[in-house]
């Protein structure tokens, strides 16, 4: 008899119950699929209350759409759950996809009774990404190799068998543009954004009932739910993405405008992520838009170089650096992060940029990559917050955060906390960058180019103080000796860093 196949709560596509244990690594013909929804993972962390509603909300409607195939059961732990569905320690065998965390492998691997097929959702096997990184000189690991050798390994943008179409592989010169001058909105043509059913009023009103009873608490606003939780819908979304947004994704994906958080951002890492969509008909689709004429290149390039490039590196850099890189604190940032981040409190917040990323996070559970990494990812750098817990907030606070996706990213990334593993250098600025590449600081009541005194722009004069704090490891980096020696010039460091000091973690 066919093996039960356990399918966790971002194993929502087609994809992940493919029969085919032979040739495909698939789980048996006909199994019968089990999923579990645990009370308990809600309350061990305070979620952003959009996250909680969407996650459950696309387990619920995979339920339905499985019907008699699946076994959904709702139980306090994921051991309970197994327990109850006959599978476990010493019962019957069952199959299982490879899961997306350490934590969640560990558990799988606890259960012998579990067979663990291999992961599903991503262009690149785990043998082939260590292949590519054991032959790699001196044992960097750099995004870009490892991007074009993506892409020629899937056939991805090349004219003829290995060379880049258009004569190059990279457009991110042509795709960081500031936002066009004196306007509110790109003015894109409006993105998917989903209609509640049924089902999501029965998730509201189970939040709803936990939250009094005191069992669970969360972040955020309960908005509509705006991202897809079906397969159906994450179609729907992806083609309304290639066929009418992503031809002016690419001159402004690095550019932020207060009024326009979606601008032509996909979103689609959100379905990516819970495992609605495959990233091969993302990447396909996007070339089909440029072979047909409908996009041009750099916009389908920049596409593919975040789903076939980042998206791909991130999740191998996850395991390929295992679990105690989580723990990684080479800046030695001790701070605790303050209640006014953890509670996204953007009333409390005057600095214009980072009060209107953290209402955007507050309401939707999304903002796209650039306000992340250089508004709420800089201000945590600048301000020396434990980088673990900073790690866990992107976690808990984003529609599409899981710990595959933050632990690299904002443990590498974003607070440099590996000592440059993952980055050159650590992602940081002053106001003079948010300036040119947003519209906040026009209407803000610090001015960008001020760095001491009531007018200081925090971030200005915390990106000071950051390189001030960090010089004796960051002279020696190529690519900030030359930052790290204008602290020099400045006459007014002293006061400077003693206005920094008083300012601690207060709200900017
Ligand atoms: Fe942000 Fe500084 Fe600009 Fe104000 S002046 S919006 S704090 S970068």
């Amino acid at each position: 008899t066919a093996r039960p196949h356990l399918l966790f709560g971002d194993q929502l596509g087609p994809h992940f119950s493919q029969d085919g244990a032979d040739e495909s690594g698939g789980p048996d013909r006909d199994a019968p699929l089990v999923m579990i929804e645990s009370r308990a993972v809600l309350r061990r962390r305070r979620f952003h209350r959009a996250k909680a509603h969407l996650v459950l909300s696309a387990m619920r409607h995979r339920a339905a759409e499985l019907g008699d195939r699946v076994r959904y059961v709702r139980a306090d732990t994921y051991g309970e759950g197994l327990r109850t569905a006959g599978i476990g320690r010493g019962r019957r065998h069952a199959t299982v996809h490879h899961p997306t965390s350490h934590a969640a492998l560990g558990f799988v691997r606890r259960h012998s009774s579990l067979d663990v097929l291999p992961a599903r959702g991503f262009l690149v096997s785990q043998e082939d990404f260590a292949r590519w990184a054991d032959g790699r000189r001196g044992g960097t690991l750099r995004m870009e190799d490892f991007y074009r050798e993506v892409r020629r390994d899937h056939e991805l943008l090349l004219d003829g068998h290995d060379q880049p179409a258009g004569g190059r592989w990279n457009y991110d010169h042509d795709n960081r543009e500031p936002p066009p001058r004196d306007a509110r909105t790109l003015g894109a043509p409006a993105p998917w954004l989903a209609e509640e059913d049924e089902i999501d009023d029965e998730v509201r009103h189970d939040l709803d009932r936990w939250e009094r009873d005191g069992e669970v608490s969360f972040i955020g606003d309960d908005g509509p739910r705006l991202f897809p939780a079906t397969r159906k819908e994450a179609r729907a979304a992806l083609r309304r993405f290639l066929d009418h947004r992503l031809a002016g994704f690419g001159a402004h994906e690095d550019a932020i405008l207060a009024e326009d958080p979606w601008m032509s951002h996909s979103m689609l890492s959100v379905p990516l992520n819970l495992g609605l969509l495959d990233p091969v008909e993302c990447v396909e689709g996007a070339e089909k838009r440029y072979r047909n004429g409908s996009a041009p290149l750099p916009s389908v390039e920049g596409y593919i170089r975040q789903v076939a490039g980042w998206r791909e590196y991130v999740w191998h850099l996850y395991w390929h650096f295992g679990d105690d890189y989580r723990r990684s604190n080479k800046l030695n940032h001790r701070r605790a992060l303050p209640g006014w981040f953890e509670e996204l409190d953007a009333d409390a917040v005057t600095a214009r940029c980072l009060s209107s990323v953290l209402a955007q996070v507050r309401s939707t559970g999304w903002v796209h990559h650039i306000p992340r990494l250089m508004v709420l990812g800089s201000r945590a750098l600048q301000s020396g917050w434990n980088p673990r817990e900073v790690t866990d907030w992107f976690h808990r606070s984003f529609v599409d955060g899981y710990d595959w996706v933050m632990v690299p990213n904002v443990v590498g990334m974003s607070q440099y906390a590996d000592g440059g593993r993952m980055t050159t250098k650590p992602y940081t600025s002053g106001g003079a960058y948010i300036n040119r590449m947003s519209d906040y600081c026009g209407g803000c009541a610090y001015r960008p180019d001020v760095r001491v005194g009531e007018n200081a722009c925090p971030f200005t004069a915390g990106y000071w103080a950051f390189l001030d704090r960090h010089r004796e490891r960051l002279e020696g980096n190529h690519r900030m000796s030359r930052p790290v020696a204008g602290l020099d010039r400045l006459k007014d460091l002293p006061e400077l860093l003693e206005q920094e000091h008083r300012r601690g973690s207060s709200p900017p």
